[in-house]
Formats: C-alpha cells, sequence, structure tokens
C-alpha cells in the first residue's frame, strides 16, 4: 500500500503524535480465527481453500449486487461445522457438495454445517448464494477498505480484512487460492480483475459478463475486482501482458499508467528477479479513500500514479504478493522492500542515493517518536505507520546491505523470492536466509531494527 502522496515527513510525524501503541489483541479462543495476532477473528480452520469462483452481477446504478460463491476447499480434520469470514450482503442459501446446508452468521462469522461431517482430506465444495448493497468496512484507524462504491462502479481494496465484506473466505494470509471472477455487468460496463480475462467478454441480450482468472495461489487480500468506465489498454513487456485501465475522469496524465508500469517491471526483473506472475498492469479510478494498493498482478491507484508509486506498488509484487507474511505483525516484510525500491530506483535514476536517504533519516534523534514502535511488531493500529513499517523497514534492508555488502544482499532480494514464493515467510525466515547467504550471525542487528524501540547503532 502507497499512501498518496506521503505529504511532508512533520505531517506523518504529526500524526503518529496522535496514535496510541496499540496492544496486541490476545489470540482467540473461539476455533473461528486463524491465529493472527492482530486479526485474532480472520480466517479460520480446519480446511484449506484451493479455489474460489466468484460469479458477480453488479448494477452500477444502484450499487446491487447478486453473487454466488463457489468455494473449493480441503478438510484437514474431520469437520461437522466450519466457517468462513463473511460481512457482505443477506444469504439467500448455501449447499455443501450440491446438498442445502445449514448456515448461522454471527458477526463476522459465518458457520455452515453440512447434512454430514466432512472426513479429514475430503475435497468439498461450498457454495454460497447472497444478494444486496456491500458496504465498505470505515475502521477508525485503518481507515476505509474492502468494498467500495464508486460514481460509476465500484472496486474492491481488502487490505487488511476487507474480503469479507463481499465474499464469503477463510482470510487467513496463509490459506492462499487460485481465483475465478465472472462478472455480470450491464452492456457498456468494464469489469476487472486480478490476472488475465478469459477471451472477450460475452453478451447476451443487455448484459455481458466478462470472466478473469488468477492462476497463481493468491492471499484474499490482494483480491481484487473494478468495475465502472475505464480506458482499457492491452501491451506487452516482452512476452508477458500489461493491461492498465483508467478512468476517463481521471485528472493528470492518463497515458503515463502503461509505460511506468512497463518501466518498474522491467528494471524490476533485473534487480529482484523474474517477475512472478502471469500478467501485471494497473488501474487508476476515482475512490475517495487516497491510497493505491498492491492487489496481485494488478495494483490499483486512486488517481494518476507518479512513477514512485507504481515502482512501489509493482515491487509488491515480488514482496507481500508472491512471498506473503505469516502475520500481520511482519507487515514490514512488505513495505519496508517497496520503499527500499523507491529508493534503489530513485537513486539508479538520477535521484539521491539510498545511503543519503539513510542518513537524512538517521538523524532523527534518540528521543524522537520516529524511534517508537517495533518495526517487526507494530501493533495491529499501526500497520500502516510511515515512520516505524515504511521508513525504519526501508533502513532496516539498509543497514542488512551494508552489514552483508552489495552482493549478498542483492542475493538475498533474489533468494528470498525464489525460496518463498507462492507462499508465506516471517522475519525469522528472513534473518536465516540472511545468514547461510552471508555466513554472519545477524541477531544483533535484527533484534536492534526490528524488535526495539531505542535508536539502534549506525550500521
Ligand atoms: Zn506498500
Amino acid at each position: 500500500m502507497t499512501k498518496r502522496r506521503w505529504g511532508t515527513a512533520a505531517t506523518s510525524l504529526a500524526c503518529a503524535l496522535m496514535l496510541v501503541a496499540a496492544v496486541p489483541a490476545s489470540a482467540s479462543d473461539n476455533s473461528a480465527g486463524a491465529g493472527d495476532p492482530y486479526f485474532p477473528l480472520a480466517g479460520n480452520q480446519g480446511y484449506d481453500v484451493e479455489h474460489y469462483d466468484l460469479a458477480l452481477d453488479f448494477t452500477p446504478s444502484s450499487h446491487y449486487l447478486a453473487a454466488q460463491a463457489t468455494i473449493s476447499a480441503r478438510a484437514e480434520k474431520e469437520l461437522a461445522r466450519f466457517d468462513l469470514d463473511y460481512s457482505g450482503p443477506a444469504i439467500d442459501r448455501v449447499t455443501v457438495d450440491g446438498r442445502p446446508a445449514a448456515f448461522a452468521r454471527d458477526g463476522q462469522e459465518l458457520t455452515v454445517t453440512p447434512d454430514r461431517s466432512l472426513r479429514r482430506g475430503k475435497h468439498f465444495t461450498v457454495r454460497v448464494w447472497y444478494r444486496g448493497n456491500p458496504q465498505p468496512i470505515d475502521d477508525p484507524t485503518l481507515g476505509i477498505y474492502g468494498w467500495i462504491n464508486t460514481d460509476d462502479g465500484a472496486v474492491a481494496l481488502n487490505e487488511p480484512d476487507g474480503a469479507r465484506s463481499w465474499y464469503p473466505v477463510n482470510d487467513d494470509l496463509n490459506d492462499k487460492a487460485t481465483y475465478t471472477y465472472r462478472i455480470t455487468t450491464p452492456n457498456g460496463v468494464t469489469a476487472l480483475a486480478n490476472g488475465e480475462p478469459q477471451g472477450k467478454p460475452d453478451v447476451r441480450g443487455d448484459k455481458t459478463t466478462a470472466v478473469w482468472n488468477m492462476r497463481k495461489p493468491m492471499a484474499s487480500y490482494l483480491s481484487m475486482v473494478a468495475i465502472g468506465k475505464f480506458d482499457v489498454t492491452s501491451g506487452r513487456i516482452g512476452r508477458l501482458p500489461n493491461i492498465t485501465a483508467v478512468d476517463p475522469g481521471s485528472e493528470g496524465d492518463t497515458a503515463s499508467l502503461a509505460p511506468d508500469t512497463a518501466a518498474a517491471v522491467r528494471w524490476e526483473q533485473d534487480t529482484f528477479g523474474k517477475y512472478p506472475f502471469d500478467s501485471v498492469g494497473g488501474i487508476v479510478d476515482r475512490l475517495g479513500v487516497d491510497y493505491a494498493l498492491e492487489t496481485q498482478s494488478r495494483p490499483v491507484y486512486d488517481g494518476v500514479p507518479d512513477a514512485a508509486t507504481v515502482v512501489h506498488e509493482i515491487a509488491h509484487q515480488w514482496y507481500g504478493d508472491a512471498v506473503t507474511p505469516k502475520t500481520w505483525a511482519d507487515i514490514w516484510l512488505n513495505e519496508g522492500f517497496a520503499t527500499y525500491a523507491e529508493w534503489l530506483w530513485d537513486e539508479q535514476h538520477g535521484g539521491p542515493t539510498v545511503r543519503s536517504v539513510f542518513d537524512g533519516w538517521y538523524a532523527k534523534p534518540a528521543g524522537d517518536r520516529f524511534w517508537k514502535l517495533k518495526t517487526a511488531d507494530p501493533g495491529r493500529d499501526e500497520i500502516f505507520s510511515y515512520s516505524a513499517i515504511y521508513l525504519r523497514g526501508g533502513m532496516t534492508l539498509q543497514a542488512l546491505r551494508v552489514t552483508m555488502g552489495d552482493r549478498d544482499f542483492f542475493t538475498l532480494l533474489r533468494t528470498w523470492v525464489d525460496t518463498y514464493k507462492y507462499r508465506n515467510a516471517d522475519t525469522g525466515d528472513l534473518r536465516a536466509l540472511a545468514e547461510k547467504i552471508s555466513h554472519k550471525n545477524l541477531k544483533p542487528l535484527f533484534d536492534a531494527w526490528l524488535y526495539s524501540e531505542e535508536k539502534p547503532a549506525r550500521p
């Protein structure tokens, strides 16, 4: 994620002054959650989702959605019942393997009771029919996310736990799945999503259905649809499809998105290794949320982005999307790397050196609030802290680069993705890999930069 135009550092720090360090919520004793320390109700236990097939019939003029979600999963233990995360519109009915199933809703939990238990190892299919007007989540500290209606359609941006606002989901960072979207709209409306289109949109009467597939495993917070009026450009970067879409009412240089995306992908492939998905692109809409999000293979921008923002969101395709943290406490593994990518890009494109950027922030005195919060465990309400997560995350990587040396550091950036792509990894995994590559004990560096609220010694 990037906040659109950061404003000055002083602004960010002024905001930080108003925020109180969050006490991490205790792990839920309810089997409903998957155990994330910050989002204890998100995710569920007892099964592994393999594929989501989401059929969404959306009418922009009324923002009305009639949907059918088909979830293919495997039972990891005997299941008499199971939970999904869901806080969307009213449910008509639920089936499991084609037979009617009982269901109950309580807060964000949807509990499904099949007519007979699912034995361990069984592959099963849950189908949920629902309809109504989905609403965004408006969190007092995290802002607006989930299903966001626009004047000509809607866009879904889920980070961190907004997927439940528009489909039933196992919203666990560690349960990646593939996706098919079948988006039906009135004729003349464009629908996009993660991944690649399957053929041309199918027109029947006054409705059009577009099908999109994400064939690589994806964490649910990265799933996305965008519906509305868009100017779509389909190009290629080498053999990689580059599909971009811009709301024609956007201000600024609307032609810049496709070439800026291509430039970022080319440079990042040289720096980070092969691009991890089957297509790329970007979507510009008018959302009113003031952030961009690294939705898998196709980031969404609230307004035409500058080149640095594109570099940031495309870098997340390697760091965050291909390799995803195991818990939200490790979100610096996303934002620190994407921030570092911006600094590296600037250094190699006529801007300041990474070292000078580091030095500028390192000049903050030891007593400054800049050093408050632990970068690798900031608390639930601080996961998007600019100073603790973005800047100190990027600075941690610079400290690591200085300590490991350039050759080993750039080997680490590539090997990290080669080792963990399409899976999850945590800060301990990064340290272990960095130690294996450099043959150095990096515990003191990781402790000082990630698990302390004191200003670390200069590397
Ligand atoms: Zn980001």
